[in-house]
């Protein structure tokens, strides 16, 4: 029933050895996972911290649920706020230390409705050109100036901010971690950037959420910017492993939100499970601190091991480890191969990542073992060696 072009486009997809189906877990989400029946060493999740299947967040979620129900019936403006939503978010900018937090369906929903609702056609929004889609998307919704500027580079941001002087108000948008490379933003002197030229930060801490800054705090508590970034998007969804987005900021852009944030205003809150389990996430994190040193322990092992076998592991600082390839067809391949060695890598090509910078894209978590790791980068050398991706 219509939609015939779509068919050719798939088979097109097919021929290039783009067309991905979708991977199934029948296990929990864990530094293991079972998929076809077979047991892989996870490296492809943002379970940075574990805490997507951590007994302490599933134990509140049952609880919440037997107590609470599964749902909430109705969006937060008329009848689906629960006092545990209040709290939350009570909670989350205690955290984030800032005035105030509002949470949204997701990350994705949270940037399209800060970013739609704040600003207007007499504002400029000036934005990282490798930021996430759904910043790309939440620009598309505003009737506010775009200027895009290259990637973390601060003379092209310089001349934006120079270009852009009688706009109402400038938003500068970055990413704090870059998903695909693992790059940390330049933060420090994109603030001091907007605090010359009187323009106003937007951090999305998507990556950073959970991974950077005291207890997870993020990138602005990472570089010491408390108080400096108008405006900290983050996700629920990542290491802090359940579900859900929010921006912390002041108390009269939350309230500002709250009237003309679309997502949030026209889509059910969150279920009582989801909203318990993300606070005893940031229970966890205040008193699990070893998640945070096994994390970055890993990390450090990881890299340094991809490294010394001769991969093209990028410039990440982060538990990001792309392994760049290149060539589409081949990255897949890669990961394929790897798939059948134990280790689930998943390959991200165009448009996820520009043309010809097809990566096999790995993130550890605390969860990971020595042994997880060590078997996996002996997968790594056996199947790069196969693919003379290393010599
Ligand atoms: C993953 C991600 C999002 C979306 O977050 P969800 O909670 O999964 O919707 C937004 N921004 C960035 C930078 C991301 O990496």
């Amino acid at each position: 029933m219509g939609f015939e072009h779509l068919r050719t486009e798939l088979e097109e997809m097919k021929q290039a050895g783009t067309f991905r189906n979708l991977v199934a877990l029948e296990s929990a989400q864990h530094n293991r996972v079972t998929i076809d029946g077979k047991e892989l060493i996870q490296l492809s999740s943002n379970n940075y911290l574990g805490l997507a299947a951590h007994p302490r967040l599933a134990e509140q979620a049952a609880e919440a649920a037997r107590t609470f129900g599964a749902g909430t019936g109705s969006v937060r403006t008329i009848a689906g706020t629960l006092e545990m939503h209040q709290a939350f978010e009570r909670e989350l900018a205690t955290f984030k230390h800032t005035e105030a937090a509002l949470v949204f369906q997701s990350g994705f929903a949270t940037n399209l409705g800060v970013l739609s609702a704040l600003l207007g056609p007499e504002d400029v929004v000036i934005s990282d050109e490798l930021n996430h889609a759904s910043i790309i998307d939440g620009i598309r919704l505003t009737k506010a100036k775009r200027r895009i500027y290259k990637h973390v580079d601060l003379a092209d941001l310089e001349a934006a901010l120079q270009e852009t002087q009688d706009a109402r108000t400038r938003l500068i948008v970055t990413d704090g971690v870059f998903s695909m490379d693992g790059n940390i933003a330049p933060l420090p002197e994109i603030v001091e950037l907007a605090e010359r030229y009187d323009a106003l930060v937007m951090v999305d801490d998507a990556h950073a959420s959970g991974v950077l800054g005291k207890a997870g705090r993020g990138t602005v508590n990472h570089f010491g910017l408390d108080g400096r970034v108008a405006l900290q998007v983050g996700t629920l969804s990542k290491a802090i492993g359940v579900l859900g987005g929010y921006v912390a900021c002041e108390q009269h852009v939350k309230d500002y939100l709250i009237h003309k944030g679309r997502p949030f205003l026209f889509s059910t809150s969150h279920p009582p499970a989801v909203v318990e389990a993300n606070r005893e996430a940031l229970r966890v994190m205040e008193e699990e601190t070893e998640l945070f040193d096994r994390l970055w322990e890993n990390t450090e092992f990881f890299k340094q091991g991809l490294r010394d076998l001769g991969f093209d592991i990028g410039t990440s600082t982060t538990p990001i480890t792309p392994v760049i390839v290149g060539d589409e067809a081949r990255c897949h391949e890669l990961s394929d191969r790897l798939r059948q060695e134990g280790v689930f890598a998943q390959g991200i090509a165009f448009p996820t990542v520009a043309k010809g910078k097809a990566r096999v894209r790995t993130i550890v978590t605390a969860e990971h073992t020595r042994e997880d790791l060590t078997t996996a980068l002996a997968a790594f050398e056996k199947v790069g060696r196969e693919l003379n991706l290393i010599g």
